[in-house]
């Protein structure tokens, strides 16, 4: 992995014209991909911004964006099948928090809060660790993160 998702992200001073640019280009690169999130360490960016859209093929987007985000409150235990624009193809299980709260600036430097579950609780801690340099496969036993780089050479090996 990239070494800039190995740290962590430095808060958003202004929420202005280029950090408005950076989630534009955040949403396009997780629309084109596709995923369900992305955070800014992904393209190589050391900032406290994540972008989320949950909504499936047949419902219209739903584009959440957080700057700066807090989680203030988590709730319960669930376990959910993970995967990681940045560790493709793999899709491991990884135990949080049922709901959460989360507090954050939307791109208009305007403070929200949301209460989210489900698909949207997973996805807001899956981005939130990206934030502070940990990536979901960091969960898993030594032995399968082991198997999982070997399986990531292996593919890379195979493209080039
Ligand atoms: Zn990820």
């Amino acid at each position: 992995p990239h070494p800039v998702l190995r740290e962590v992200a430095k808060p958003v001073a202004r929420v202005d014209d280029e950090i408005r640019r950076l989630v534009d280009d955040m949403a396009e690169t997780m629309y084109d991909a596709p995923g369900v999130g992305l955070a800014a360490p992904q393209i190589g960016v050391g900032l406290r911004v994540f972008v989320i859209d949950i909504a499936s093929e047949d419902e219209p987007s739903e584009l959440y964006v957080f700057i700066n985000p807090e989680i203030i409150r988590r709730e319960g235990m669930a376990l959910n099948q993970e995967g990681c624009l940045s560790v493709p193809g793999i899709y491991e299980n990884v135990e949080r928090a049922d709901s959460v709260t989360v507090t954050a600036l939307d791109e208009n430097g305007a403070r929200f809060t949301l209460n989210a579950s489900g698909l949207l609780a997973v996805c807001i801690q899956h981005e939130m660790d990206h934030l502070r340099g940990k990536v979901f496969v960091e969960y898993l036993s030594r032995l399968k993160q082991t198997r999982i780089r070997a399986k990531l050479k292996k593919r890379q090996r195979e493209t080039l």
